[in-house]
């Protein structure tokens, strides 16, 4: 098996054969086959998200499904829950729509306190039409509880959606739609699922697909009534990225068939735990130790991140920078998607001699 090199937090590597998938040869997106393909998808992205509701695949990338989540589903009033710079996205996509927007702020680096949250919605006595999580804050390498957060909204705010960014933990981090009582909940796949950047998969309750009918306005392409129609009928609104789909087929059917969520899981778990024990001697944590990431590690190191990432290149290695705000002070490192243990320990290996030097 070829060694993984590219430990960016997304996109992430990807396998060559999975690379290959997308070498196979067109076939019409009204066709039969295109069906079956679309068939195999769905039937895996079930148990990824967790759910026995709609899920779908768009073509474009995560953050156009942020936005088609606030188009589609929330009328008026949002609240925002951030603590880096992907949290700080949903954010800024509501102010584009003019909506009236609330930010709870836990701090970058931090995780949101359900409890915080809990306050938050009982000191108000305005009714949220929905409030977004980020379930793994890729900036600063912190994985928010979504379910303990996604219960505090169902206790004190009922009819309040939950829309969730799973866009670095879906596929290395459990996520469970139905148990957890989400409403939307999306991913692009170039992080947990290893694919190429170009698609997003997402996941829709029910009840977000009733608000959505309530919309009058809620735009074409993105249309999450006009998904569900197509979906329906085994299909897409529109021309879809065929050679993703044959990607994304193959790559579902060994997550779930051959390596298993569960052993998935696992492997990105130890792959936090290895990353933090070998690099404490010359890096800490830039971020809570209690919510670190199984997907993405950031650290701030004794060397300034640049002179390191310089030369781990010239070894072989690609390691992420800092993000946003973090961007000089930070190295993050992704352990995600198809990487093995093997891949990470001989990177660690490389960086003992250069962060430590
Ligand atoms: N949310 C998180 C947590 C991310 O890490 C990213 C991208 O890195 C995004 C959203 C945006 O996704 P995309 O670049 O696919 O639009």
């Amino acid at each position: 098996m070829t060694k993984a090199t590219f430990f960016v937090p997304g996109p992430t590597w990807v396998r060559p054969e999975i690379l290959q998938e997308m070498l196979r040869p067109m076939i019409a997106h009204r066709s039969s086959e295109f069906g079956d393909l679309f068939k195999r998808v769905v039937a895996n992205l079930k148990p990824l998200f967790g759910t026995a509701q709609d899920t779908f695949v768009a073509s474009c990338s995560g953050t156009a499904i942020m936005e088609a989540a606030l188009t589609n589903c929330v009328p008026r009033r949002l609240l925002v829950t951030t603590s880096g710079a992907f949290a700080e996205r949903w954010y800024a996509i509501a102010e584009s729509l003019g909506l009236e927007v609330d930010q709870l702020n836990a701090g970058w680096g931090n995780a949101v306190e359900p409890e915080a949250l809990a306050d938050h919605l009982a000191s108000r006595r305005t009714h949220y039409d929905a409030v977004t999580l980020t379930h793994n804050e890729t900036s600063t390498g912190v994985t928010n509880d979504v379910a303990a957060l996604a219960r505090v909204v169902r206790d004190e705010s009922p009819n309040t959606l939950v829309l969730v960014d799973a866009v670095s933990s879906l596929g290395a981090i459990p996520v469970h739609f139905d148990e957890w009582g989400l409403d939307l909940c999306l991913a692009s796949v170039q992080k947990g699922i290893a694919l190429p950047p170009g698609i997003t998969v997402f996941a829709v309750s029910a009840r977000a697909l009733a608000q959505s009918e309530k919309r009058k306005y809620r735009g074409t392409y993105l249309d999450f009534l006009s998904y569900k129609k197509h979906a329906d009928e085994g299909n897409v609104p529109t021309t879809p990225a065929i050679a993703h789909f044959y990607a994304l087929a193959k790559q579902l059917d060994d997550i779930i068939n051959v390596e298993t969520l569960e052993a998935r899981y696992r492997r990105h778990a130890a792959m936090r735990e290895t990353t933090i024990r070998r690099t404490a001697g010359y890096a800490e944590l830039a971020s809570d130790p209690e919510h670190a990431s199984a997907s993405v590690s950031a650290l701030i190191p004794n060397r300034p991140p640049d002179e390191i990432r310089a030369e781990m290149k010239k070894r072989g290695f690609t390691l992420g920078g800092g993000y946003g705000k973090w961007k000089a002070t930070t190295l993050r490192i992704g352990h995600m998607g198809d990487i093995q243990l093997d891949d990470l320990n001989a990177m660690l290996d490389a960086l003992d001699g250069v962060a430590s030097a």
